[in-house]
C-alpha cells in the first residue's frame, strides 16, 4: 500500500446469511470504526434480473444458480463507504472468500464458516466498484 491517500469509494453489502444472523450493526459499525465515511446506505431484496447482473462475471460458472438462489433469498443491506485506499482496506477487511481460510480478525474470518454462505460483500477492483455502485446507488442517494 502505497504512502500517498488516494480517496476511494467502494460498495460493501451484508448478503443475505448476515442480515438473518443479525450480523448488520456489526458489520456497519467495522468500516466506521476503521475510519470510512458512509456516503449511502440501503436494505433492499434483489430481483433474480438484478442479481444476475451484479454477479455477471460469474455468469456459467458452476455455483452462479446457487449464487443467485441465496443473493436473492432475502433482503440485503449495501452501502457505500469512502476512504483512503477504501477499495482494497475494505477486500482486506472482509478477508477470503471461503470462511474456513479467512483469518481471524476479518469479517468472514470471525463470522464465517462457509465458502458460499460468507456474510459480506466488497467489490474487487475500481471497475467493479463503479460498476456495482451504480447498479445500487443513484447519484441523488449518495452524500
Ligand atoms: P468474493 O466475494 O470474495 O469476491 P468471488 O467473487 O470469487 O468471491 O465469488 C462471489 C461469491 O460467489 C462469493 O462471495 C460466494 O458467495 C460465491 N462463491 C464463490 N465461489 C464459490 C464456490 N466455489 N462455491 C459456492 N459459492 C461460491
Ligand atoms: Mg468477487
Amino acid at each position: 500500500m502505497s504512502v500517498e491517500m488516494v480517496v476511494e469509494r467502494t460498495l460493501v453489502m451484508v448478503k443475505p446469511d448476515g442480515v438473518r444472523r443479525g450480523l448488520v450493526g456489526e458489520i456497519i459499525s467495522r468500516f466506521e470504526k476503521k475510519g470510512f465515511r458512509i456516503v449511502g446506505l440501503k436494505m433492499l431484496r434483489m430481483s433474480r434480473e438484478l442479481a444476475e447482473k451484479f454477479y455477471s462475471v460469474h455468469r456459467g460458472k458452476p455455483f452462479f444458480n446457487s449464487l443467485i438462489d441465496f443473493i436473492t433469498s432475502g433482503p440485503v443491506v449495501a452501502m457505500v463507504i469512502e476512504g483512503d485506499s477504501a477499495i482494497s482496506v475494505a477486500r482486506l477487511m472482509i478477508g477470503s472468500t471461503d470462511g474456513r481460510e479467512a483469518l481471524p480478525g476479518t469479517i468472514r474470518g470471525d463470522y464465517a464458516l462457509s465458502k458460499s454462505e460468507n456474510v459480506v460483500h466488497a467489490s474487487d477492483s475500481p471497475e467493479s466498484a463503479a460498476y456495482e455502485i451504480g447498479l445500487l446507488f443513484s447519484e441523488d442517494e449518495l452524500a
